[in-house]
């Protein structure tokens, strides 16, 4: 099949409809929604029963690896609305220097910095941009530490759609730019990510500009979700032991099958706290701080979910220190080869921890997720 054959064919969405993640109430799809009625998440059902018929994996093999393979298992309806930057199966890349210091059977990293905009927000933003051109959106707002802001203002420049982004004063310097290369309204503000939320839900009850925040329209997830179908289909549909994922918002983390490890910072660990707390949901984090700018999220919405997510696999949550954070990114980069981001580098010293307190075993699978490319952050100095 011809490179862009996945954008090209009319193939069939098995999606049926929505539903509350907390009550369980139905929502037809092809439809605009915000939150259920109950104020919680809205997640996508599909027909898998049919989905499954059509979608083999000898027809998935022939087709070109990227994002709109999965286009079955995707809301997208009609192939004119997909919006596409080159979403192409990011690679799996093995750690040999540190899975030999861990003594695990197999480090392997999730490379998602290769992503149009260099993180996986990408994902999910073209998925959600997608549908939301289908459903006839003009204007989109969106909080963000960074990342997401600059895959929204990357897609709705293709989309000919207009992006006002609320995030932190101190976001990144290299998002601000990114978000401002591609024309997007910008918006600084002195507070965290929660803060910049309630402006955007201002805006859109205000405004009429629909709000894109993570888990509050139903359809970032389901482009995120595609990280775990193609993590299975590149391991030979055999899932690793454990995933350590640098948990924000959480929408990665939300229906995997493995054991799923939330990784946060200790100075932002709203989840880790919850989790042994044992409580089902979070409290906000005061004083919010550390260099992985896309996990400082004092409070996220689907805290319930995420929390749900970690006990069902029987996985577990678990804070790292910034100098832990940035030790293992450089010792990554010098050992392996591999520029990490620091939410990526999170999860591979949240897996030195977890090695050292016996929370994994010798002869586990263990996959990381890098979530952006090193390059989008601030590097040491030249010595
Ligand atoms: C957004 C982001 C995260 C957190 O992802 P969630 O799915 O919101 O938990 C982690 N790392 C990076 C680089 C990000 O941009």
């Amino acid at each position: 099949m011809r490179w862009d054959g996945n954008l090209r064919a009319e193939r069939p969405t098995f999606v049926s409809h929505l539903e509350c993640s907390a009550t369980g109430a139905r929502y037809p799809a092809d439809a605009r929604h915000g939150l259920s009625d109950s104020g919680k998440p809205l997640l996508v059902r599909y027909d898998l029963d049919a989905a499954g018929q059509k979608l083999t994996r000898e027809s998935l093999a022939a087709r070109p690896a990227d994002l709109w393979r999965w286009r079955e298992l995707l809301p997208v309806r009609r192939r004119e609305d997909i919006i596409s930057l080159g979403e192409a199966a990011t690679p799996l890349v093995r750690l040999p220097a540190m899975q030999r210091e861990l003594g695990v059977a197999a480090l392997i990293v999730k490379d998602e910095g290769r992503l149009p905009s260099g993180s996986f927000k990408a994902r999910g933003i073209a998925v959600a941009v997608s549908m939301a051109k289908a459903l006839g959106v003009r204007k989109i707002v969106l909080p963000t530490n960074g990342n997401a802001g600059a895959a929204l203002a990357a897609y709705a420049a293709r989309a000919g759609i207009e992006a006002l982004i609320f995030c932190p004063a101190d976001t990144p310097e290299i998002n601000l730019r990114e978000m401002g290369a591609h024309g997007a309204l910008v918006e600084r503000i002195d507070g965290l990510i929660d803060d910049c939320g309630a402006l955007a839900a201002e805006a859109a009850r205000d405004a009429g500009w629909f709000d894109m925040s993570t888990l509050k329209e139903p359809y970032r997830i389901e482009g995120k979700k595609t990280m775990g179908l193609e993590l299975a289909e590149q391991l030979g549909w055999r899932l690793p032991d454990a995933i350590f994922y640098p948990t924000g918002g959480g929408t990665g983390l939300i229906g995997e099958r493995p054991r799923m490890i939330a990784v946060q910072a200790e100075g932002c660990a709203p989840i880790v706290d919850a989790w042994e707390r044992g409580d089902e949901h979070a409290r906000r984090w005061e004083d919010a701080s550390t260099v992985a700018a896309g996990i400082r999220v004092p409070r996220a919405i689907g805290d319930f979910l995420i929390l749900r997510a970690v006990r069902e696999s029987g996985g577990f949550a678990i804070a790292v220190a910034d100098e832990e954070i940035l030790g293992a990114r450089d010792h990554a980069a010098k050992a392996d080869g591999l520029l990490l981001c620091p939410e990526g580098a999170a999860t591979l010293a949240a897996c030195a921890r977890a090695q050292r307190q016996g929370l994994i075993r010798r002869n586990d699978r263990v996959v990381l997720f890098n979530c952006a490319s090193g390059l989008k952050y601030p590097l040491p100095e030249l010595a």
